[in-house]
């Protein structure tokens, strides 16, 4: 899901390596007809589902002239149906922001093993989702980088039911620290997308580089290491490691610190995850320390960055608080990629909108998507009246 998407296609990468093992069923985009088409074509999938129902004539009509007979299937419904089908017994979650959730929830429902590149959904959903994912046993393989290194850290369960967590003192969370990294925040109204885009270590889809240079990313990804690992937010540490080499660490009560290195090529946590738990080759250079030389490890600046302690708020608040911050974390990153509001807007108008909303409980779905779409509208306004200021 999200086979057009930069996960999706390292995924497809990965396992066009390995034709004997794998075999895609389906891929799924949100609108990119032609891009998905070839997709589906060369992988040989047996369906391809677009977000987009507007489009489903447009890619039924490209396949033909592809040659292919692949079922087109469309909107969310379609997206629900390829995450469920009988013949598929793994899904990768790549699917970009909230509009991932359901599908990755259907596809844990129906107990597939599920690969989690979509943060965002554990995020807004978190208590939901993992009650899901206990209740049919699925196997959750995180693919968000860090928290791939993070699982690999740590000792399988004798259950079967996600890693051992027990003697762990701390999860060690690295982040590069983004483009801005070292800029005073007096510098970061005026920059433009792509400098914000251009990360220094990981090539990404523009959402999550974004999101990488707010640090929200790594905001982000501490309440998604809470819900996968069940570690209380004081015993998650941010840590600055702007080589992009050590990819986590866990930190356990005897003072033994683990880590998890290797190149930043996604096709790693990838790769790791479908093969699980075996191993197999992703396609991934060798990690050359020589030439690393150097490993540098930094306090993270929450002054400069002030998303990683809004994060941490939310995390603290728990109920509909994550929700309501990505949501308008989604909105905003959007209207800075689109030009309508400046770098430092996007945080303000998530700081806004948690000011605004109330925190409320989730005891179901329906309590996710109703914080979801408040936050969003709450956004809008936000952004409305920073764009009409600044005109
Ligand atoms: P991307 O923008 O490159 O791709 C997003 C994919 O989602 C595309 O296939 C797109 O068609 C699909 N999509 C977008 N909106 C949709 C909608 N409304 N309905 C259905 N499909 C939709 O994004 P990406 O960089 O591949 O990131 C995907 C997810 O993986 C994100 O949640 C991101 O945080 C996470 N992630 C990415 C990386 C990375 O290296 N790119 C690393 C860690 C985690
Ligand atoms: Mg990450």
């Amino acid at each position: 899901m999200g086979a057009t998407g930069s996960i999706g296609r390292s995924t497809l990468d990965v396992v066009a390596r390995h034709p004997d093992r794998f075999h895609v069923v389906a891929v799924t985009a949100n609108s990119k007809v032609d891009e998905l088409a070839a997709l589906t074509v060369q992988c040989r999938a047996g369906f391809a589902a677009i977000a987009d129902a507007s489009l489903a004539t447009a890619l039924r009509e490209r396949l033909r002239r592809l040659g292919s007979d692949a079922k087109v299937l469309s909107g969310s419904a379609g997206l629900l149906e390829v995450a469920t089908l009988e013949t598929v017994d793994a899904v990768m979650a790549a699917i970009v922001g909230a509009a991932g959730l359901a599908p990755t929830l259907a596809a844990a429902r129906a107990g597939k093993r599920l690969l989690l590149a979509n943060k965002e959904a554990l995020v807004m959903a978190g208590p939901i989702f993992m009650d899901i994912v206990r209740e049919h046993k699925v196997l959750l393989l995180p693919i968000d980088s860090e928290h791939n290194a993070i699982f690999q850290c740590l000792p399988a369960s004798l259950n079967g039911q996600g890693p051992e967590t027990r003697g762990v003192r701390r999860i060690l969370l690295t982040g590069s620290g983004g483009p801005f990294r070292a800029r005073a925040r007096s510098e970061l109204q005026n920059v433009t997308p792509d400098e914000a885009c251009a990360h220094p270590t990981w090539a990404m889809g523009r959402k999550i580089s974004v999101d990488s240079a707010t640090m929200m990313n790594k905001g982000l990804e501490i309440i998604e290491a809470h819900w996968l690992f069940g570690a209380p937010a004081e015993a998650i540490q941010v840590v600055i490691h702007p080589q992009s080499v050590v990819h986590s660490m866990v930190e356990y009560i005897d003072g033994s610190v683990i880590a998890q290195m290797g190149n930043p090529d996604m096709r790693t946590p990838i790769s790791q995850a479908l093969a699980y738990p075996e191993r197999m080759d992703a396609g991934v250079g060798a990690l050359d320390l020589f030439s690393i030389g150097t490993l540098n490890f930094e306090q993270p600046d929450f002054n400069r960055f002030p998303a990683l302690r809004l994060a941490y708020w939310a995390l603290a608040q728990g109920g509909s608080a994550p929700a309501i911050m990505n949501a308008a974390n989604e909105i905003a990153v959007a209207a800075f990629l689109r030009g309508a509001i400046g770098f430092l807007d996007v945080v303000t108008i998530i700081e806004d909108t948690l000011a605004v909303l109330p925190v409320t409980p989730l005891r179901e779905l329906g309590d996710v998507m109703a914080a979801d779409s408040e936050a969003r509208a709450e956004a809008n306004r936000a952004v409305d009246r920073r764009a009409r200021s600044a005109a």
